[in-house]
């Protein structure tokens, strides 16, 4: 599971000594230099190390994301200038040759428009202003253009520190050496060969440095990117909320030790840091992040005193309770078709599968980002779509009768199509009529006339204390957050009916419906989903009070279901080697010919396993026929069961 980790501190640690071997430029993870002041006024110089985020597996140790090194050419312009002209230009030959350029293209990196020069006039003219507004220093404005001009235009670093000496004097030498002691990358990306060679041909004294930074990869690129998440800068309100609440402040006294240093620019460092944006990315954020390190260094006559350190340490790893290899079985089965899919233990309340269409490139981020796109990527529909379950929520409804009803198996109601319900007319068109329904064909045939019954003889207080009861319109506790699905007390005769088929205001999201499936599966113990696997850590299940042989009435009718002809998912859902049971729903979304189909259910019936939830947006079929074999896919995969065509066309 560590192996990749190990194979990146293997390279960091090879190219290590080679610069050692080689005498060459000393390699450190992300580093660069700013300025502190100290209580007494003075600057101090502080550099700051990261190391490497934590890496997210998968359960079977599938790497989902994870710090890439990445080699960057950069160059101290101080270094650069420290031996003179001649000297300069002879390093600018050498590196040339070893990075594979020509001389005019690095000068033009170094020298030109956006090169290095161009940059360390900017930050100058910024530590002009901040000294300024001090009354540090004060130079006339005809005097701060020069200076700045001097640095931007020059065609040699030492030339322009020759001029500054002469022409500005030695403080504002100080504030040139300051900011030219940091390196600026001018080569970004340099590939393995390229950087040794520029290692080799380099020395410390050349002013040439390979800064080893990292990039966040993921190498599933779009599967299961609503879990994992990605990274982003902090900016807008977002960043000013978390300044406001002293976060950076935080970071650099942790540091350099609370008061002791005020910083010339200290929301920089950590402004410049990605954060974790969504999925477990964001959830998982304090853990996963590495520990900045810093050193608070002055020069001395005889080379630079540290004054006070700390290490960097890389972030905690992530090992989620995802089973990529079902999860992609999940994103196939799914198609690109709007909807979500949730597979979970149902005795653990592991997801081991968490899928969403459409999706986006967790490598490509800023495209779905910035794309006005009506499907909406960015959005996990397994836990934030609140959808009306439909006849899905029949379970619910079955199981609150079988306890608060007694001998509820044994009623029966007449059901012929069509029904008065406060003065209009409601239809049940799931089969044909019947003088004498009872819940198992009820639930099987999924009678909306029955269930309406049912729902009356509850009463809407009950039916809503029920759906609460199996943690409908509150959020399930899940890492990456998700919608509390909504459920409102139904008072009329008309809500009665809307609630008692599913419709309405009623709001479930998949991942809330893999709960209520999940509790019926596993004996009544309402599970809290989540993602990150810490079996040291065991995630609460709350006991519903279910009393096993009531239970059972429901959990018999959900098998005939799938399994008993007749059934609403008989023909699509049925599988060979393992019992399924489950419902199915069709949602309507009150437009003409589109649905959303559901499809609920676990497996193995008498010794259940996991659960599969499936919704599929705005589509003609009902919802065995379309959200059933989809679910059957999943267990398929799951149980690693495969069916001949043969058998598809014996049903
Ligand atoms: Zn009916």
């Amino acid at each position: 599971m560590y192996r990749r980790r190990l194979k990146i501190v293997i390279v960091c640690i090879a190219v290590g000594m080679a610069a050692l071997i080689g005498r060459a430029a000393q390699l450190q993870l992300f580093e660069h230099g700013r300025y502190v002041r100290d209580a007494q006024g003075k600057l101090v110089r502080m550099e700051v190390t990261t190391a490497p985020r934590g890496t997210i597996f998968d359960r079977a140790g599938n790497v989902l994301a994870e710090d890439r090194p990445s080699y960057d050419i950069a160059i101290i312009p101080l270094r650069a200038c420290a031996r003179g002209e001649e000297a300069e230009a002879a390093n600018i030959d050498a590196l040339a040759k070893a990075a594979g350029l020509a001389p005019d293209d690095i000068r033009r990196l170094i020298y030109g428009e956006n090169g290095v020069t161009a940059r360390l006039a900017g930050n100058i003219q910024r530590h002009l202003k901040w000294l300024e507004k001090r009354e540090m220093l004060k130079l006339s404005d005809a005097d701060a253009e020069a200076y700045i001009e001097t640095v931007r235009a020059c065609s040699s670093l030492s030339k322009a520190r020759a001029t500054i000496r002469a022409r500005f004097g030695k403080r504002c030498l100080d504030t040139f050496d300051r900011e030219a002691s940091e390196p600026f990358v001018i080569i970004p990306n340099i590939d393995v060969p390229r950087r040794d060679a520029v290692v080799t041909a380099t020395d410390e004294n050349s002013g040439v440095k390979v800064v080893c930074t990292t990039t966040r990869y993921y190498p599933y690129g779009e599967s299961a990117c609503h879990v994992i998440g990605y990274m982003g800068h902090l900016s807008g309100p977002a960043y000013e909320r978390k300044e406001a609440s002293g976060y950076f402040a935080k970071g650099l006294d942790e540091i350099i030790g609370r008061g002791r240093y005020e910083s010339l620019e200290r929301a920089n460092y950590f402004a410049s840091q990605a954060f974790g944006v969504s999925g477990v990315e964001a959830a998982m954020e304090e853990a996963m992040r590495p520990a900045t390190g810093a050193a608070l260094k002055v020069a001395t006559r005889g080379g630079d005193e540290t004054l006070a350190a700390r290490d960097s340490a890389p972030g905690k790893d992530i090992t989620l309770t995802l089973d990529m290899r079902l999860q992609q079985a999940a994103e196939q089965a799914l198609g690109q078709r709007k909807g979500a899919i949730v597979v979970m233990d149902v005795n653990t309340g592991e997801i081991l599968a968490l899928a969403s269409w459409p999706r986006f490139d967790l490598n490509n981020v800023s495209e779905a980002v910035s794309a006005d796109n009506e499907d909406h990527p960015l959005f996990s529909r397994a836990t934030l779509g609140a959808y009306t379950p439909g006849s899905a929520f029949k379970v619910v409804e079955a199981v609150a009768a079988v306890h608060e009803i007694p001998g509820y198996e044994t009623v029966t109601y007449p059901c012929h199509g069509s029904i008065m319900v406060g003065g209009e007319e409601k239809f049940c068109r799931n089969h044909s009529g019947s003088d004498a329904i009872d819940l198992h064909d009820a639930l099987k045939r999924s009678c909306n006339i029955f269930f309406y019954h049912t729902a009356s003889r509850l009463g809407g207080e009950r039916l809503a204390e029920w759906t609460r009861r199996f943690g409908i319109g509150r959020r399930t506790g899940i890492e990456v957050g998700d919608s509390a699905g909504r459920i409102d007390e139904p008072t009329s005769a008309g809500e009665i009916w809307n609630t008692a088929i599913g419709q309405g205001t009623l709001g479930v999201t998949p991942l809330q419906m893999a709960r209520v499936i999940g509790a019926i599966a596993n004996g009544g113990r309402l599970v809290t989903p989540h993602l990150v696997l810490r079996p040291e850590m065991p995630h609460p299940a709350v006991d519903m009070g279910l009393r096993a042989d009531r239970l059972k009435l429901v959990r018999e009718g959900l098998l005939a279901v799938v399994n008993e002809p007749g059934g609403t998912a008989y023909k699509y859902t049925r599988m060979k080697g393992v019992q399924i049971a489950g419902k199915t729903g069709t949602a309507e979304t009150g437009l003409p010919d589109e649905n959303n189909a559901w499809f609920a259910g676990w497996a193995p019936y008498d010794n259940p396993q996991i659960c599969v939830v499936v919704v599929i947006e705005r589509t003609r079929g009902h919802g065995g026929e379309v959200a059933g074999p989809v679910a059957k896919q999943i267990f398929q995969a799951y149980f690693g069961i495969q069916e001949s065509s043969e058998s598809e066309n014996e049903k």
